[in-house]
């Protein structure tokens, strides 16, 4: 390996495709154990190496020099080699640093709490008293080392105005969780999330339902990885390039591990526009309802007709909630999905929620849909849910004729939009 990255696990690392973004060297993910991180790291067989979870202290003891801000930080995750000499840096400071300053309010001064006391949490607190934000409060289970207890946070601190979570909480797979809710602080700024998986966390996507902003861990990814090439070159990009180049690897991951979310009346063309798109993406396709049939075993109309329509919403939702989770696909949903908030908030963390907008003259009855199998049934369906739609929507997209021209409209919404 001459360019890569060492730590375990690495099967979910976005780290591969971002570097490609930066630039032309070969970029190897390298899942190892303790004793050969040390092997490597004694051979000194590489040019230059990212390091990850659990090495960005055990490396340290390897190096023949480590720059302030990894020794302040006290964890390295760029290892350079400059002769068979080792330089470890720290660019997740940086890239940190970058993610909170896209938040647009001036954070000098102000309360800011840190959800957790692990590596990041501790990167953190030095990127947030560099900003001026005073005080920096750390919040832990355990009240330990100076932190405070979520208690005491939720009692004495709802006047902070920034919030930063630095614990595992609401990560894939368990994008339910939430550190704590956003809406018992009313006087937050901002809200960033270093978690990149899923896109947008349960935390973000309340944050932003309060109007507040807030922004998830995958910008901080691509930043410290710009950071790190600059080492691994040895070549100062300066800031314009800098930016260019986080915003171009951002954009790259957000949208091959995105998911693009198909949703609209029943007849609409969701399943057929959605193949066409997953082929055009090249990303698998999942049909919502699809998956239903195969979850209960029999036609949806058959299942309606034997336990009702609460019972198949239920199973909708389950559905989704699993479906949603994995990234880098196409979804078409049953006409109804957005009818529940949970359903939208799943689809949405790594989603782009997309309504196909065929006019009610177009759409046909289809008999195995219970709720629209004929045109009076369809009419219904689109006066109560067409708000519904709309508003639950990122991009509506205003679909007419066949699902070829309804898929290329999609696909030129979806990039004027990212
Ligand atoms: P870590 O060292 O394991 O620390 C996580 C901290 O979170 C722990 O110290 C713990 O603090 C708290 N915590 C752990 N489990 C929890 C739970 N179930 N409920 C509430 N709190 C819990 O991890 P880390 O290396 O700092 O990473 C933290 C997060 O940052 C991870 O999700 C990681 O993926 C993410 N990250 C993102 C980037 C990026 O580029 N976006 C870079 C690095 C890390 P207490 O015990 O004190 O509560």
């Amino acid at each position: 390996m001459e360019y890569g990255l060492i730590g375990m696990p690495l099967g979910h690392s976005y780290s591969r495709e971002i570097h490609e973004q930066i630039a032309d060297y070969k970029y190897e993910l390298c899942e190892v154990t303790r004793e050969q991180a040390a092997d490597l790291l004694t051979k000194r067989e590489f040019r230059a190496i990212n390091v990850t979870i659990p090495y960005k202290e055990f490396v340290i003891p390897f190096l023949d020099e480590i720059s302030e801000e990894a020794r302040a930080i006290g964890a390295v995750n760029t290892i350079v080699n400059r002769g068979g000499r080792l330089i470890g840096h720290n660019t997740d400071f940086a890239g940190l640093r970058e993610l909170v300053l896209r938040c647009p309010a001036d954070l000098s001064g102000k309360k800011a709490l840190i959800l957790g006391t692990g590596g990041t949490a501790k990167t953190a607190r030095a990127v947030l008293t560099s900003l001026g934000c005073e005080p920096v409060i750390t919040v832990s289970r355990t009240g330990r080392e100076g932190a405070i207890t979520y208690e005491e946070a939720l009692r004495d601190d709802t006047d902070a105005a920034f919030l930063l979570n630095a614990t595992p909480v609401g990560m894939y797979p368990h994008n339910d969780g939430m550190p704590v809710d956003p809406a018992a602080f009313p006087g937050l700024l901002g809200v960033i999330d270093v978690i990149y998986n899923p896109l947008r966390t349960r935390l973000v996507q309340q944050a932003r339902a309060c109007g507040v902003f807030a922004e998830g861990g995958l910008l901080m990814l691509a930043a410290q990885a710009v950071y790190a090439a600059e080492w691994f070159l040895d070549e100062a990009f300066g800031p314009d390039r800098e930016r260019a180049l986080i915003d171009k690897a951002y954009r790259h991951v957000a949208a091959l591990r995105g998911n693009l979310v198909l949703t609209g009346m029943p007849g609409s063309g969701k399943s057929t526009v959605g193949r066409l798109l997953a082929e055009a993406l090249g990303h698998p396709f999942v049909d919502l309802d699809e998956e239903i049939v195969k979850e209960t075993g029999m036609p949806i109309a058959d299942f309606f007709a034997a336990h009702g329509e609460a019972a198949f919403r239920d199973v909708e939702a389950a559905v989704c909630v699993r479906e949603a989770k994995e990234p880098g696909r196409v979804i078409a949903t049953g006409g109804g999905a957005i009818l529940r908030d949970e359903n939208v908030r799943a689809l949405r963390q790594n989603g782009t929620l997309i309504f196909l907008d065929r006019p009610l003259a177009e759409l046909v009855g289809t008999p195995d849909r219970p709720l629209s199998r004929d045109a009076g049934a369809l009419k219904k369906r689109y006066e109560e849910r067409y708000e519904r739609y709309c508003e639950t929507a990122d991009i509506r997209v205003d679909v007419r004729g066949d699902a070829e021209s309804a898929a290329q409209t999609v696909l030129r919404a979806v990039r004027e939009g990212s």
